[in-house]
């Protein structure tokens, strides 16, 4: 398992521990890691195919999942778990939902 996959397991594990406790645990470091895997995913999207850009259905129904999600941020428009700002990432083909809702 490469560090990208390892943060991420990470991140889904914290989460489903902290279901109950209304916490999240994912440190700068973990969102830092999981930033740059999913960049790495974006960049062999764009090596493999030339394409980055989602489709506007995909990009339609991650809205939709993340605007009633428990961990967005709707003042700061941005994930809880992932730190990214989700107008930046949901248009991304290669982003992935840290808790794997999408
Ligand atoms: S990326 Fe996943 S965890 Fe983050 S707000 Fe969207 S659905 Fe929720």
């Amino acid at each position: 398992m490469n560090l990208f996959k390892e943060k991420r397991a990470k991140a889904l594990n914290s989460y489903y521990k902290s279901k109950g406790n209304n916490s999240i645990e994912t440190s700068v470091t973990d969102k830092v890691v999981m930033a740059l895997g999913t960049m790495k995913d974006v960049l062999v999207d764009v090596v493999q195919c030339g394409e980055i850009k989602a489709s506007e259905s995909l990009i339609s129904d991650r809205t939709e999942i993340c605007t009633v999600c428990d961990e967005f941020l709707r003042d700061k428009k941005k994930c809880k778990v992932c730190g990214w700002y989700m107008e930046l990432k949901i248009p991304l083909k290669a982003a992935k939902c840290p808790i794997d809702k999408w």
